[in-house]
């Protein structure tokens, strides 16, 4: 069956509702387009797992700041059906900005308890409005899709937690995924925003992933957070890469992580202007052999 292209809820309703009739199950992959394997693996995992698989396809202008760069995001509609159809999905479900705030649009959903204020939350960042915007447009394909799961890369590591808050305290029933982030060969974690990269920053890029692979080592070898962190920054400053913010979390809560407490997993996150982008990326950490459990 080919790909059908959605534009707005009524329509996507009324393609879904006997489908769900008929017993089957609804899997939901959110995307703001320009899609690379990253997006696919997603897509993938949720044609494994589901009957039918709808993507949405939709830049969420509210997720932007003033000055992000809303009007540059790459979009290739038209591609990326092709390579939605590719990997297995059933409806690309591409609303306008009209259909998903229409006029009057005044209601939000934010996520509070410490995890949209830090990190890319800090309000030095993007903010707690960054989240809000996040939160709001995925409540808003939850009611529309009903999913029974949706699917959320570790890339965007803060968004997935956000999101399992969001769903556990407002009592969405959709099962909630988290897929592995998918990387280039040189370990630059796959992104949309990557287009944005010049030759020679394309080159400086994979640091951040090896910044964070040699905090990984470091606690692998017995190393503390703190000596991790150093081994990380390194990296970075030889890259000539000053990171916007690299810290430890624990991954349930957000809160700042000085050493394996318990066994929690850590969320050790990056995130850095390289030339004309401004990449994340992340690693979970469990505790040092022979510390406790491993959490990963
Ligand atoms: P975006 O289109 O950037 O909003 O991303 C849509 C979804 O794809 C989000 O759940 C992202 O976390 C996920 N995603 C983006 N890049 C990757 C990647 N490299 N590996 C895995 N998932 C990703």
């Amino acid at each position: 069956m080919s790909v059908r292209v959605i534009r707005t809820k009524d329509e996507l309703r009324a393609a879904l509702r006997p489908r769900r009739a008929a017993g089957e199950t609804i899997g939901l992959v959110p995307t703001m387009g320009y899609l690379h394997d990253g997006h696919l693996a997603l897509i993938r995992a949720a044609r494994e797992r589901c009957d039918v698989v709808v993507m949405s396809l939709f830049v969420n202008p509210t997720q932007f700041r003033e000055g992000e760069d809303l009007e540059s995001y790459p979009r290739d509609e038209a591609r990326d059906v092709e390579l939605a159809e590719g990997a297995g999905a059933d409806f690309v479900y591409a609303p306008s900005v009209e259909e998903v705030y229409p006029e009057g649009f005044a209601t939000w959903v934010e996520v509070g308890g410490g995890l949209t204020d830090v990190l890319c939350g800090d309000p030095g960042r993007r903010g707690p409005e960054h989240f809000r915007g996040v939160t709001t447009v995925v409540a808003k394909l939850f009611n529309t899709v009903d999913p029974d799961v949706s699917f959320f890369g570790q890339k965007d590591a803060q968004q997935a937690i956000v999101i399992q808050r969001m769903a556990r305290d407002l009592d969405f029933r959709t099962e909630i995924v988290t897929v592995p982030t998918v990387r280039e060969p040189d370990g630059l974690a796959m992104s949309s925003r990557n287009t944005y990269l010049s030759p020679a920053d394309r080159e400086r890029a994979p640091a951040l992933y090896r910044a964070l692979s040699a905090a990984r080592e470091a606690v692998e070898g017995g190393a503390g957070l703190d000596a991790a962190l150093a081994d990380a920054r390194r990296v970075l400053a030889e890259a000539g890469i000053e990171p916007e913010y690299l810290e430890a979390r624990y991954a349930d809560d957000l809160t700042p992580a000085a050493a394996f407490d318990g066994g929690r997993p850590v969320l050790v996150a990056v995130a850095a202007r390289v030339g004309a982008a401004r990449l994340i990326d992340n690693v979970v950490l469990g505790p040092p052999p022979g510390a406790g459990t491993p959490a990963e």
